[in-house]
Formats: structure tokens, C-alpha cells, sequence
């Protein structure tokens, strides 16, 4: 097991750079999810982990040492990555037991961490069966026992289900996330997929442009985002983004002539007294129509539409249309007085995107 420290990472291939001035620990044992949009350096950071990308400056340390001129195989780090290459020719057992016989461990000991991989992924049945057998769930998780088969130091992962079908990727999700624990490898897994990162991630590290946004747990991610991309990239439905204007006594929704009045007070004073415009991020979770006549604004109603078991609405503010959740069933094309729920207000510089409050 290792701790790992990322120290003002920076990776550049010509003049790009892919990774610009990182820095993290992740604790030994901990389950890290790496986050963000195609593109962002998330991957990068991983392959440079994994000393498969050298870092132009700044350091990779495992447990307190530097391991920047540690080639990859001498790190004792394991990779999954999207698209399994097991040994075709190979049955599942051999392809599980083929890093440990590659590197001459004796026959017993082979024979000890073959019982206890196989009992952990429960994988018995399939031992003497030959890759093409198995569906690409499973195949994942024969690569995932011959990854952790010879006790790593670091599990890396990246995007390991994305090849899965939906059904299966559900339940190799939570499958996934049990073993990490019951191994107590330190992990760091690579996705774009915020539902993936918010159920497995003991911290989530949240990427765009090549650098870190966020790194929180993921209840903190969803209800403290730091700034207006962190709190869309998180969360579906997506925050509403509703541009306000200060004015004498409240805030203006932008585009309309309704003003909040008493969630002015939830705005720190400082941001108000700067006069700059500001952004509201409300999720749909925290918008509800009300008929008590003193609370919320009068707005029109759109559309209702149903997602599995919950019920949405659609209003609008001038031209653009927000999401709320609707617990009266509403009917499209009325009025409505729609509350925003005090506690879920997030409000923004719209210049910097910043949380301000
Ligand atoms: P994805 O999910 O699409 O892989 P990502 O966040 O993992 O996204 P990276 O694969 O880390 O992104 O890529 C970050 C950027 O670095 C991309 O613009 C990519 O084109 C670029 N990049 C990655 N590897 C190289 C390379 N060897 N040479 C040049 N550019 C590269």
C-alpha cells in the first residue's frame, strides 16, 4: 500500500500543456476518482503515475519518495484500463496467475493468492473457461484479480467500465467498489462520469482545462461546488444557472422584472456592495411551486415531465428555461409561484464563476 503525493505536476507535450501545476496526496488505502470533461489531463496524470509519461516539472512521490526515474515496472503500481487485453489462448486461471508465474514465484504461493483472488471475485466458475467465453463484465473482472493478484503498492484505473453495457455496469460498479475495500489498495480510477464518481469515490478530484477544480468527498462536491463549472459538471438534472442583477432591495432575475427579496440576505455583503452581476446555481432538488401567496415568485410554468418515479417542471425566466421538481402535479402552460429553497442557494460572480457565498 502507498500514500502518493502529486507535487506542482506539470505535463506539456510541445507547447500544450496537459497537466499545468498539480497537486495532491492521496491517502494510503483511500479511493480516488479522477473527474472531468474529454480532454481535461486526467488520463495524463494517471499514465505519468503510473510512469508511463514523464512529468516536465514537478514531482511523483510514492510514500515520501520521489519516483520521477522510477521506470514503470519498477513502481509495483497495477493498470485496468477501458479495453481488456486478457490472453486469448490462455484460460482465465492462467491469465490470472501469468504476472506472478512471469516473475518466478513459487508454485505454493501461486497456488495461495490464485484461492484468495478467485474467492474475492468469485470468479471459481470460471477458471477454466477461456476469455471469449465471458462476457466483457466479467473479462473486466478477470483483468481487475490479475492486476491485484501480485499485491501492488497502487491500483490505477482508467474509464474501466465505459466498455460495459449500462445493465452490467451498475453492478460491476458496486462490485468494484466493495473489492477496493476489502483490499485496501490505494486507488485512483479515471472517469467522465459523474454518477461513477459520486457512488465510488472516497474523494473526488475534479479536472478541467488541466488543472484541479475540486477535491472533495462527493456529498461536498454536490452541495459546496467552488465554482459555476463544479457545480454543473456534478448533479442530474443539472443546476439551474439564473443570472441576477443587484438592485435597491433584492435581486433581479435576468431577462425578467422579478426581484428576490429575501434571499438577498444569503449573499455575503461584500459581493453585493461590488455591484457586480451575479449567478444563482439552484438545483432542481431546491426549486419547488408553492401556493402559499408570500413565498417564492410568480413564474411561467412550461413544461411537467416525468424521469422514472419523479416529476419535473419547467419554468421560464425571460428566454431561458430552468428545472425544478414538482410535487403538486402541476399542468404545463400555467402559472406558477416557484420557491427556491433557501438552503440550496448557490450564488456566483458571473465575471470569475467563483462561489461567493
Ligand atoms: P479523455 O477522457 O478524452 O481521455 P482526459 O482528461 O483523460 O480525456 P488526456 O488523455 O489526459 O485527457 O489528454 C489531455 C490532453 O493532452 C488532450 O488534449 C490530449 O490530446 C493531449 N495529449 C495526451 N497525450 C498526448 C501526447 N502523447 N502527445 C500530445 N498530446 C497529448
Amino acid at each position: 500500500m502507498a500514500e502518493i503525493k502529486l507535487k506542482n505536476l506539470t505535463i506539456e507535450f510541445g507547447a500544450f500543456k496537459a497537466v499545468d501545476d498539480v497537486s495532491l496526496t492521496v491517502k494510503d488505502g483511500e479511493f480516488v476518482v479522477y473527474l472531468g470533461p474529454s480532454g481535461c489531463g486526467k488520463t495524463t496524470t494517471l499514465r505519468c503515475i503510473a510512469g508511463l509519461v514523464q512529468a516536465t516539472s514537478g514531482e511523483v512521490m510514492f510514500d515520501g519518495v520521489a519516483v520521477n526515474d522510477l521506470s514503470a515496472s519498477a513502481r509495483n503500481i497495477a493498470m485496468v484500463f477501458q479495453f481488456v487485453s486478457l490472453y486469448p489462448h490462455l484460460s482465465i486461471k492462467e491469465n490470472i496467475v501469468f504476472p506472478l508465474k512471469a516473475r518466478g514465484v513459487a508454485r505454493p504461493e501461486i497456488a495461495r493468492k490464485l484461492e484468495w483472488v478467485t474467492d474475492v471475485f468469485k470468479l471459481g466458475d470460471e477458471l477454466g473457461r477461456y476469455p471469449s467465453a465471458l462476457p466483457p463484465g466479467a473479462r473486466q473482472k478477470v483483468a481487475l484479480a490479475r492486476a491485484v493478484i501480485r499485491d501492488p503498492a497502487v491500483l490505477l484505473l482508467d474509464e474501466p467500465l465505459s466498455a460495459i453495457d449500462e445493465q452490467f455496469r451498475e453492478e460491476m460498479r458496486w462490485e468494484l467498489g466493495h473489492l477496493q475495500r476489502q483490499l485496501g489498495v490505494t486507488t485512483i480510477y479515471v472517469t467522465h462520469d459523474q454518477r461513477e464518481a459520486m457512488s465510488l469515490a472516497d474523494r473526488i478530484v475534479l479536472m478541467n482545462n488541466s488543472r484541479i477544480v475540486q477535491v472533495s468527498e462527493p456529498d461536498r462536491m454536490f452541495f459546496d461546488p467552488v465554482d459555476v463549472f463544479a457545480g454543473q459538471f456534478i448533479g442530474s438534472p443539472s443546476m439551474n444557472l439564473i443570472d441576477l442583477e443587484p438592485v435597491a432591495g433584492g435581486l433581479r432575475l435576468g431577462g425578467s422584472d422579478v426581484t428576490l427579496t429575501a434571499e438577498r440576505d444569503r449573499v455575503p455583503q461584500w459581493a453585493l456592495s461590488a455591484k457586480r452581476p451575479l449567478k444563482l446555481g439552484v438545483r432542481p432538488i431546491n426549486v419547488h411551486l408553492t401556493e402559499e401567496p408570500d413565498v417564492g415568485v410568480t413564474l411561467p410554468v412550461d413544461d411537467v415531465f416525468s424521469v422514472g418515479r419523479e416529476r419535473f417542471f419547467s419554468f421560464r425566466i425571460g428566454e431561458a428555461i430552468h428545472q425544478g421538481v414538482d410535487k403538486r402535479r402541476s399542468r404545463a402552460g400555467s402559472e406558477g409561484r416557484v420557491h427556491f429553497d433557501p438552503d440550496g442557494l448557490l450564488f456566483f460572480d458571473a465575471a470569475t464563476g467563483r462561489r461567493v457565498n
